[in-house]
C-alpha cells in the first residue's frame, strides 16, 4: 500500500542543510571564548583545566570527542579550544574525507598545535580511521603508495595537533577510535535560564531590544537548543521589523511562535506528527524506526538524531527493544485520552 506523504513543512529544527546566509548568521552569534559560552558548566570547568595544563607543558590539548544532539554547541567549543590554545582550526566532516590521501593531505598541512575538527566523526570510513589511529597516537602517518606487488608503505611525520571529533551518535563511533580520544564530553540540553541568557546574548549582538519575558518565551520554546533559539529570534526580529516595532515584546514572540507552528513545549509540526502517528496509527507503539520513518515521511537518521532526543528528554517518547512508544505525558500534551487513564498517575 502506498503511504501518503504529508506536505513539506517549514523546518525550524536542525536538518543540517545550511545556506550561506545561515552560516554567516551562526558565525556572528558564535561565542568566541569560554567566558561567552553559556551553560555546560562541568564541561567548561574541565576543559579549562585541561587546556591550561596542556599550555603549561607546551603541548596541544589531548584529542577530544564531543557528543550530543545537533545545535548544542559542539562546533562552537572546537573553535573555542583553538582560540584559547592560540592555534588555528581546520574544519572537515567524516563523509567529506573520501580517501586516505585526503586525510594525509589535511594532516600534513597542519601546523604544530592546530585543531583538526571532524564533524560527524561516526561517518568516517574504516580505511580512513586506520590511517587516523597512528596520527592520533604517534603523530605519524603510515600510508600505502602504489598498488599490487610494487606497493610500499611510507611513514610521514605529522606535527602535534588536537583532533576534536563531534558526533550526534557516539554509539556509532568504533571502539578503537573512541579509545584514542583522551577527553570525552557529552553536551546536554540547556535549561530555561541558560536558554533565556542565550537569547538575550544573541539579541544584544544583533542590536535588538527585547523584553525579558519575550526572551524567556523564545528560550523556553527552542527545544533547549541554542541554534534553534537563534533561528527563532531571527524570525521574531523579522516580524517585529515588518511591523515597525523597535522593541521585541512578548506578544510579538508569541505570535511568531504561533505562525511557526511551535507550541509551548517547543515542539513543531513534525514532532507533533511523530507523536500523533505513533498514537493514532500504531496504538501508542511500540513501532520500529523504519516504519515510523515511512509513516511520517522523514529519514530514519533525521528522526533519530534530530527529533527523538528532545522527545525523549521531555519524557514523551520511550525507546524499547521493540521500538518507539509514546508515554502518557505525550497523550496529555496532544490533548488525547490516555488508554486506561494512566496519565493522572504518571503526572502525580
Ligand atoms: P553543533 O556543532 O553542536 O551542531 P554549534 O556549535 O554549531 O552546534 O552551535 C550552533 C549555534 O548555537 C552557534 O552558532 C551559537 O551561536 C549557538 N550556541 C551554541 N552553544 C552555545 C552556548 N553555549 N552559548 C551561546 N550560544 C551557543
Amino acid at each position: 500500500m502506498a503511504i501518503k506523504r504529508p506536505a513539506r513543512r517549514q523546518k525550524v529544527v536542525d536538518t543540517k542543510s545550511k545556506n550561506n546566509d545561515t552560516e554567516v548568521f551562526e558565525q556572528t552569534l558564535r561565542p568566541k571564548s569560554i567566558k561567552e559560552y553559556i551553560g555546560q558548566s562541568k564541561i567548561k570547568e574541565h576543559m579549562l583545566v585541561y587546556m591550561q595544563a596542556a599550555k603549561q607543558r607546551k603541548e596541544p590539548l589531548g584529542h577530544t570527542i564531543l557528543h550530543g544532539p545537533p545545535g548544542l554547541g559542539k562546533t562552537t567549543l572546537a573553535h573555542i579550544v583553538a582560540s584559547e590554545m592560540n592555534s588555528q582550526i581546520r574544519l572537515t566532516t567524516g563523509p567529506a574525507i573520501e580517501k586516505p590521501g585526503d586525510l594525509a593531505s589535511i594532516l600534513t598541512n597542519l601546523q604544530s598545535g592546530d585543531v583538526l575538527f571532524i564533524d560527524e566523526i561516526h561517518r568516517l570510513r574504516p580505511a580512513i580511521e586506520e590511517v587516523l589511529y597512528s596520527a592520533m597516537e604517534d603523530f605519524v602517518l603510515d600510508i600505502m603508495i602504489g598498488k599490487g606487488p610494487s606497493a610500499r608503505s611510507m611513514r610521514i611525520d605529522v606535527k602535534p595537533f588536537t583532533l576534536v571529533g563531534a558526533t550526534t551518535k557516539v554509539g556509532s563511533v568504533s571502539a578503537p577510535l573512541r579509545d584514542r580520544f583522551v577527553h570525552n564530553f557529552k553536551l546536554s540540553f540547556y535549561n530555561h535560564i541558560e536558554m533565556t541568557s542565550i537569547v538575550n546574548r544573541s539579541a544584544n549582538i544583533l542590536n535588538l531590544s527585547i523584553e525579558e519575558s519575550a526572551a524567556h518565551m523564545i528560550g523556553c520554546s527552542s527545544r533547549s537548543t541554542p541554534r534553534i533559539a537563534n533561528r527563532i529570534l531571527r524570525s521574531v526580529r523579522d516580524f517585529a521589523q515588518m511591523n515597525k516595532e523597535e522593541n521585541i515584546c512578548e506578544s510579538r514572540a508569541r505570535d511568531t511562535l504561533k505562525s511557526l507552528d511551535i507550541d509551548g513545549k517547543g515542539l513543531d509540526a513534525t514532532d507533533r506528527e511523530i507523536l500523533s502517528t505513533i498514537i493514532e496509527k500504531f496504538a501508542g507503539g511500540p513501532v520500529g524506526l523504519s516504519t515510523l520513518a515511512a509513516a511520517t515521511a522523514e529519514e530514519e537518521q533525521t528522526l533519530e538524531d534530530v527529533y527523538e532526543p528532545y522527545l525523549l528528554q521531555l519524557g514523551f517518547l520511550k525507546r524499547t527493544t521493540q521500538g518507539r512508544e509514546v508515554t502518557p505525558l505525550a497523550y496529555a500534551h496532544m490533548g488525547l485520552e490516555v488508554p486506561g487513564g494512566v496519565v493522572q498517575e504518571a503526572m502525580l
